[in-house]
Order: C-alpha cells, then sequence, then structure tokens
C-alpha cells in the first residue's frame, strides 16, 4: 500500500512503543482480568501495543507483555496460505481448537532468543468482543491458530515454553538461563 493513502487508519500508527516485559516478570504468569470499559483508553491501548508489536518484529502481542494485565491482544499475522490476519480482540477465548497436532517453531517477545519446536493444534476459534464491545469471532488455521493459541495462552499466564517436554524443555530453559532470564512455572489459582 501507498504510504499517505486518506482514510487509510495504519494500526499503531498514533501508539508509542511501549518497553517489553520479559520472561521473569511476574506479569507474565498473571491471569489477566477482563476488559469492562470500551473508551479511549482501551483504543490508546491497543494502539500501543501494535506500535510495540511492530518495532519489535512480532505477529502477536498480549497486554500483560507490555506489563498490563488485561485480556486483550493484537496480531498481524500470515497463515500457512500467506493470507494476512491483522486485528485486535477483548476478552479473548478459546472456544475450538481441532485438526492434528502440529509441531512448529515458536518464539516470544517476551522471551527474547529463545525458539522451539512446540505442539500446537493446527485450528483454533476464538470468541470475544471487538474494541466497541461488539461480538468478534477468529478462525485460525496454521501459523495464524498457533499465533490465537500463543496470544490467549499469554492472558492465562501462559507461555510457550510450558508446552515443552523432554529435550526441546530441557533446552529451551538452558537458553533461556543463559540469556539471564528466569523461568518460573505459572502461578496457579
Ligand atoms: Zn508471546
Amino acid at each position: 500500500m501507498a504510504p499517505g493513502t486518506a482514510g487509510i487508519r495504519i494500526p499503531g500508527s498514533s501508539g508509542g512503543v511501549r518497553p517489553l516485559r520479559l520472561l521473569g516478570d511476574p506479569v507474565l504468569r498473571t491471569a489477566c482480568a477482563p476488559v469492562t470499559v470500551f473508551d479511549g483508553e482501551l483504543l490508546r491501548l491497543v494502539e500501543d501495543m501494535f506500535a510495540t508489536m511492530y518495532a519489535e518484529g512480532g505477529v502477536g502481542l498480549a497486554a500483560n507483555q507490555i506489563g498490563v494485565p488485561l485480556r486483550v491482544f493484537v496480531y498481524d499475522c500470515p497463515d500457512d496460505e500467506d493470507v494476512r490476519h491483522l486485528g485486535s480482540i477483548v476478552n479473548p477465548v478459546l472456544t475450538e481448537v481441532d485438526g492434528v497436532v502440529v509441531t512448529g517453531e515458536e518464539g516470544c517477545l517476551s522471551v527474547p532468543g529463545v525458539r522451539a519446536g512446540t505442539p500446537r493444534f493446527d485450528r483454533a476459534v476464538v470468541e470475544g468482543l471487538d474494541l466497541t464491545g461488539r461480538p468478534l469471532r477468529i478462525e485460525g488455521t496454521g501459523f495464524f491458530a498457533r499465533c490465537l493459541q500463543h496470544e490467549a495462552g499469554h492472558l492465562d499466564g501462559g507461555l510457550f515454553l510450558d508446552h515443552l517436554t523432554g529435550l526441546r524443555r530441557r533446552r529451551a530453559l538452558r537458553a533461556t538461563r543463559r540469556r539471564g532470564l528466569t523461568f518460573a512455572d505459572p502461578v496457579s489459582g
């Protein structure tokens, strides 16, 4: 798209880049609270999330990754057919997962420099609300389904590292330690 196209709003263009919270920060292990007020503050938060996601080169970002423990995530993510999916969702619930479980390379802006083959369902549906409070349903397959499961997990205090087992897990946790990051299991309850 040509720059300066009238009327086209580019997500994040009015937002500010906020510092990322990294592995070891308790906010990443916190189950986030539902959004109850749909106002300008929510729009600003989402703008800042887009700006931060783009600045960091991510394909998805959950609000607690910038230290805001609210149930919101944004994404700009291709699927396996190279179709681009761009948007945000408030109070998302992963309502359906099915298809085969695919182990694919996954990383996280909050766990910089660490990537691991992570098992995820090949299809996922997330239901929640848009930024005005209207119902919203997002369906994804392939890499985008992986993104939806990854971001929904963040809002419950989850991390992709939680889905690793065996050698992959040991290797990934060793890599986090080498980078000075502290892994802890999610806080239950
Ligand atoms: Zn992440």
